[in-house]
């Protein structure tokens, strides 16, 4: 029999898996396999699980949130051999799954994991360390994961706009220097997101869905300037739920690799976790450099 090994967060999204574990189970057995269930334990056990024993396998599937992705992926870049990725989506962004189409139904989902096609993505590299779809820092960021979930449940991204408009008055400059593809970007800003998805923080319209492969080689960019007043900040997230980045108030590019220098160390975050303080910070690209396997939908034509 071909060789699975699932890992799963037994906790993330309200534990909704444990209805579902028997079932997904099956499904990966129907479809040939045996089974490996492991449960994390603790932070970065994905990630260590999947380095040490994903070569062993014909398959890798994981079930948690974005983090826990990010885990499998992080994982899979540490091993010599190349073994695909299913992922069935538990937590409450999903910012990946969204992106690929993944649907929100766990058996669905498994059964798209190992019957779905296989497509190879970039992975980012930011200061030596792997990160699967956003890299981020400045005033949404943290408030995007600092909404508390039962909120933006119930009100959706209104509830937080509201929590960016209320931020207002604590905005932060950043003043920058940004080095891409042979040219010098300098200025005040609040925000950058260096993305491959479609969806960042459960916010669909932040980039342009025809615009975005994720084996491209290349990332998206977006820098939000600093703003000049608060009536200004409240336009700019206008334009940010419909996607229409002005540049008086956007800096927007494609790259494979950019540096960005700043005077004192910012904050970031790496998928939606801490990715610690720097102030120079190198990004670069690993193209096709792992295979998913998700539902035939991506580059259609
Ligand atoms: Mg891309």
């Amino acid at each position: 029999m071909k060789k699975l090994l699932f890992v799963y967060n037994a906790r993330a999204g309200k534990s909704q898996i444990s209805s579902y574990l028997s079932e997904i189970i099956n499904t990966f057995t129907e479809e040939g396999y045996l089974v490996t269930a492991y449960p994390t334990q603790y932070r970065m056990d994905a990630f260590e699980k999947i380095k040490e024993m994903a070569p062993l396998y014909d398959l890798v599937v994981v079930s948690g949130g974005d983090g826990t992705l990010s885990e499998a992926v992080k994982g899979l870049m540490q091993c010599d051999v190349r073994v695909p990725l299913g992922y069935i989506p538990a937590g409450s962004t999903n910012d990946f799954a969204r992106s690929v189409a993944i649907p929100k139904n766990m058996i669905e989902a498994a059964k798209y994991a190992v019957n779905g096609q296989r497509f190879p993505i970039d992975v980012g590299s930011f200061n030596g360390e792997y990160y699967c779809y956003v890299a981020a820092f400045g005033a949404f960021t943290d408030v995007s994961y600092e909404t508390p979930q039962n909120i933006k449940n119930i009100f959706g991204h209104v509830a937080y706009f509201l929590q960016c408009v209320k931020s207002v008055g604590k905005l932060e400059a950043y003043s920058l220097t940004i080095e891409h593809d042979g040219e010098l970007v300098e200025g005040d800003f609040v925000l950058g997101m260096i993305s491959n998805a479609l969806s960042i923080g459960g916010m669909t319209q932040l980039v342009s869905k025809k615009d975005v492969a994720f084996d491209d080689g290349l990332f998206e960019v977006v820098l939000i300037k600093m703003p000049n007043s608060p009536s200004e900040f409240q336009g700019l997230l206008g334009r940010l739920i419909t996607g229409d980045l002005d540049p008086r108030y956007f800096v927007t590019f494609k790259t494979a690799s950019m540096r960005i220098t700043s005077e004192s160390e910012i904050k970031w975050t790496l998928d939606g976790e801490a990715g610690g303080e720097y102030s120079v910070v190198e990004i670069g690209i690993h193209k096709k450099a792992i295979d998913i396997v998700i539902p035939p939908m991506l580059n259609p034509d």
